[in-house]
């Protein structure tokens, strides 16, 4: 039906009964839905799964969502799978109630209910959101990676190589000091 991947749940089966609830997972390939980056390449699906509950005036999704990517290791750049998972909370207004003409991605002013038409809730839009939101800032192959050596790029996790240390701007700067105030002492 869709010429685009989208994570749709049929809630026919609840729409007009208040209190009724149903289960859902729903998946699409994640490629399909998210951007790669630079440092990310996502794989596999993007899976949806929770629970629909008929609140009445809303229908309200309770969830998670979670994705795989392959993210490079920050300081060896080596590449290393990680799994996002993130809850679902999202409220959905049929759009004849909400007296919108214009179904899919219009909201109400507090902008926190989104809208549905017919018996389909698009989580996709939410889903997608809640992915970036679980993007790690950094992400490392091991908390004790060693990283690349800075003068001969050798990955210093598989081997040793025989660059000397650069000497520390630190420590340089430590010793002047030191030796200035020795001096002063001195004086
Ligand atoms: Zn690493
Ligand atoms: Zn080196």
């Amino acid at each position: 039906m869709n010429p685009v991947s989208s994570l749709t749940v049929d809630v026919g089966r609840i729409r007009d009964v208040v209190g009724a609830s149903l289960s859902f997972a729903v998946r699409a390939p994640a490629a399909e839905l998210l951007a790669d980056r630079a440092d990310l390449h996502w794989r596999g699906e993007v899976e949806a799964a929770g629970q629909v509950i008929n609140e009445e005036e809303i229908l309200h999704v309770v969830g998670s969502v979670q994705a795989q990517a392959e993210a490079l290791c920050a300081r060896c750049l080596a590449p290393v799978p990680v799994t996002l998972v993130s809850p679902l909370d999202e409220e959905y207004r049929s759009s004849r109630a909400a007296g919108s003409p214009f179904p899919g991605k219009t909201r109400n002013f507090d902008g926190e209910v989104r809208s549905y038409r017919g018996d389909e809730l698009d989580l996709t839009e939410p889903a997608v959101e809640a992915i970036w939101v679980a993007v790690p800032l950094r992400t490392l192959c091991r908390p004790d990676c060693r990283g690349l050596c800075l003068q001969c790029g050798k990955n210093l996790n598989e081997d040793s190589c025989a660059c000397q240390p650069p000497t520390s701007g630190v420590g340089v700067w430590q010793a002047a000091l030191l030796e200035w105030e020795h001096r002063k002492r001195g004086e």
